[in-house]
């Protein structure tokens, strides 16, 4: 195992601490002697055993299993969703729920990983900036083995489910008076000057490596078939670069033949990625003054922008921009059709999609599974403020028989 940087190719030794290359500042990957992991795998146990994140250790870059930290995240359901298939109009719809980890969003498969390593180098704090779920999801994992926890929020813009978390499982929370791309930089900086200080972000190599599992847990419910696409919603970007190395990963270890068609999402306030994907730009340029009601992905700098860019364009896929109109018409479908409750940045990737099969870039045969990342109760607010008043009448039988109208 080594890190390896995605610009000039340097391989470091994953017993140091880094965040980004030590030569170029770029970002790091993590990679596997995958040779030696398809000796370890137990291909029959793989089959047999329900999916879960560790159910795949031997692809987790971990050391020291005694460190290992887990709430028991992964193992989410992969719905098969004909009515919603039909009403969008694409042969074969599929959602995976991340809403269902233990904190409610995809980023405990990063934490358990991340939080592992974090007693691997032998810290005792750890911090992140959040726009809500990476904060919950830290600090929970520093909950569960007594590691200090600092968070640095966006003040005031945060959804009140994910502060609620941040707050109860006794992180420092520090709310700063700026959006969450300068909350990075004030805590890379914090983790480059404190070597006590271990940083979870999603410039943190390791993070990405247990979201992967997201993609091995698509492959593994589909019976080790890869679908055509995968739709993910992006904000910093990590996540759609883990699903591919997921799937990479898979298909070097012949366990898959294919991977899937990248497909990412954002929101038009902050959508970077996708102009870069549409104007096919070798870099992306950083929105100034991101604006969504899907907070999870309200994004300007997605610091891991060229690891989506280069998943993307490596499988082929695509990337595509809704409104915030569209998003809470998904949100709506999801949960009215499906009853999947999903927040706003979740039901992105199910409003890239209608909008995708529209344009006739999705074809009707395809084979589609969708990632929605966290909760609905992640930001319940959003919700009363999408919605009708509700109806308020005296507590009288003849009055709830009025209502009914029929
Ligand atoms: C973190 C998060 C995202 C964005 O993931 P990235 O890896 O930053 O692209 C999307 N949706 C939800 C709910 C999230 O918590
Ligand atoms: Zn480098």
């Amino acid at each position: 195992m080594s890190y390896e940087c995605i610009s000039c190719g340097r391989t470091f030794d994953p017993h140091e601490r880094f965040y980004t290359c030590p030569e170029c500042d770029s970002l790091l990957k993590i990679e596997l002697d995958l040779e030696r992991v398809k000796e370890e795998i137990d291909f029959e146990a793989l089959e047999r055993e329900p999916p879960t994140n560790w159910k795949y250790r031997p692809f987790l870059p971990i050391f020291d299993d005694s460190k290992i930290v887990t709430l028991g995240e992964g193992g989410t359901p992969l719905y098969s969703c004909d009515r919603l298939a039909e009403e969008i109009g694409v042969g074969e719809l599929y959602v995976k729920h991340e809403g269902a980890n233990p904190t409610g969003s995809f980023k405990d498969r990063g934490m358990t990983v991340g939080v592992t390593k974090a007693r691997e180098f032998g810290v005792n704090t750890v911090a992140c900036a959040s726009t809500g779920n990476t904060s919950a999801s830290l600090a929970a994992y520093a909950a569960k083995v007594g590691l200090k926890c600092v968070v640095l929020l966006p003040e005031g813009k945060v959804a009140l489910g994910k502060l609620s978390q941040a707050i109860m499982h006794g992180a420092q929370v520090i709310g700063i008076e700026g959006n969450f791309d300068r909350a990075l930089e004030l805590v890379r900086r914090l983790c480059s000057e404190r070597n006590d200080i271990y940083l979870l972000n999603s410039v943190n190599p390791f993070r990405p490596q247990g979201q992967k599992t997201i993609g091995f847990e698509v492959a593994d419910q589909l019976d080790f078939d890869s679908p055509d696409r995968i739709i993910v919603p992006m904000g910093n970007c990590a996540n759609i670069w883990a699903i591919y190395k997921g799937f990479f990963e898979f298909r070097e270890t012949d366990i898959v033949d294919s991977i899937p068609k990248m497909t990412g999402t954002q929101a038009e306030g902050a959508m970077p990625v996708v102009d870069a994907i549409k104007q096919d730009l070798e870099e992306f340029e950083p929105e100034e003054s991101p604006e969504t009601i899907a907070t999870a992905i309200r994004i300007g700098n997605p610091v891991n922008g060229p690891k989506a860019l280069k998943a993307i364009r490596e499988s082929k896929g695509t990337a595509e921009g809704v409104s915030d109109e569209e998003i809470v018409q998904a949100q709506r479908m999801l949960a009215r059709l499906e009853g999947i409750g999903a927040e706003p940045a979740s039901a992105s990737s199910i409003a890239g999609l209608k909008k995708l099969v529209d344009q006739g870039v999705v074809a009707e045969d395809e084979r589609v599974v969708c990632v929605t990342t966290g909760h609905i109760l992640k930001d319940p607010q959003e919700v009363i403020d999408v919605s009708e008043p509700l109806v308020k009448v005296p507590a009288e039988y003849g009055e709830i028989v009025k209502q009914l109208g029929d």
